[in-house]
């Protein structure tokens, strides 16, 4: 039986407690909250505000006007799309795409459009379970597979290998908090599994159904395909931490070492909602008319892998907000997600990192699972 500690309880509970008993509650805190910008709710800790509440990044954003509407780059769709089409058949085993597949709709999109325009590409759905995955997320990936009529491989490593994972990072953040450490890192991890399985199993193409923003701000990369000499290449860190100072020699050798491999047996790794260059709205619309939305829940915070709460109250103690917040508040700034929606979440999230109110025991318990305590990583709620 889930216990006062299981997260996704806690996440019903903040959620609940934001929508009916927080726009009361924070008037009585307000004096100890961060000042935020009142266009994209941005704490006075990421960003420094004016005198008119509002801060650097919405003043820079206002003064260079409305953005240009988006226009696709028609090169790099063609590009995309030929290369897909020669791939088909072009796998030395059973398949040519290994497609990363968390249950979310950008992946869901990217799997049902590449099915649709490239018939004859054989592909295998890929999740790796990090130990942390919720439930949710796990329903809507058994919900959506049948749906999708693709093969699914689902890998769990042995957990002390996350958790050794986690425990570092968490212990040795950077600049970009936990989502810049632990949840870069995981995604890392996830992206090596899909190279390896590649190379192992003769699969020419990675798919990964990243939004031009991830591709962009989180690998850095301009065009929607890894550079090839970074596949080619060996891993040595990950979010800045050397691999050796978290795992022993069998487990860094667990990560992606392209040198291992014939260059001709490394995968091309393709982002192609980077072409696409879709706006969310318009992927949304999409899955829901291809009848391809979960039945089950699609709250982002609940589909999210169960660190995620955690790595919030640590951020606060560390920074000042939750490092999850910048992307949030960029999406707000640039209107496609509302103030009026995460402001209060904000708050709340700061408040209760602070107080410890219901996040308490399940911090604890998270934490305990990583063989830390509430000290190890700064947290000391008043
Ligand atoms: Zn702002």
């Amino acid at each position: 039986m889930p216990g006062p500690a299981d997260p996704a309880r806690t996440v019903r509970l903040f959620e609940a407690y934001v929508r009916h008993v927080w726009p009361l509650h924070r008037r009585l805190v307000r004096a100890r909250l961060a000042r935020r910008c009142r266009r994209c709710a941005a704490s006075e800790r990421m960003v420094a505000l004016g005198a008119d509440g509002v801060c650097r990044l919405c003043a820079e954003a206002a003064a260079a006007g409305p953005v240009a509407a988006r226009t696709p780059d028609r090169r790099a769709v063609d590009e995309l799309e030929a290369i897909l089409e020669s791939a088909q058949g072009a796998g030395k085993g059973r398949y040519d795409a290994l497609v990363l597949y968390s249950g979310g709709k950008d992946s869901t999109y990217l799997i049902r459009r590449v099915r649709e325009r490239h018939p004859r590409l054989r592909l295998l759905a890929f999740t790796i379970h990090n130990g942390f995955m919720s439930p949710v997320a796990l329903g809507n990936i058994d919900d959506l597979i049948p749906r999708l009529g693709v093969d699914h491989l689902l890998v769990r490593p042995r957990r002390e290998f996350y958790v050794r994972l986690f425990r570092h990072c968490l212990t040795h953040l950077n600049a970009g908090g936990g989502y810049g450490t632990v949840d870069f890192s995981d995604g890392e991890f996830l992206l090596d599994s899909a190279r390896r399985i590649a190379a192992e199993q003769g699969i020419p193409l990675i798919l990964a159904g990243y939004s031009r923003y991830q591709v962009e701000n989180g690998l850095g990369l301009r065009q929607f395909e890894s550079p090839r000499e970074r596949e080619l290449a060996d891993r040595t860190e990950t979010a800045g931490i050397p691999l050796a100072d978290i795992f022993p020699p069998d487990e860094v050798a667990h990560w992606w070492h392209g040198t291992r491999h014939p260059p001709a047996a490394v995968a091309r790794l393709l982002f192609p909602l980077h072409a696409w260059d879709l706006e969310e709205e318009e992927v949304k619309r999409q899955v829901g008319a291809w009848g391809l939305l979960s039945r089950r829940s699609a709250s982002p915070v609940a589909t999210n892998h169960q660190l995620i709460p955690l790595l919030g109250v640590v951020d606060v103690h560390q920074l000042g907000y939750s490092s999850f917040e910048i992307e949030l508040c960029r999406m707000i700034r640039e209107g496609k997600a509302a103030v009026a929606d995460w402001l209060h979440v904000f708050e709340l999230l700061e408040h209760t990192a602070r107080t410890g109110l219901f996040v308490r025991p399940m911090v604890e318990d998270l934490l305990a699972q990583l063989g830390l305590t509430s000290a190890d990583v700064g947290v000391r709620f008043a």
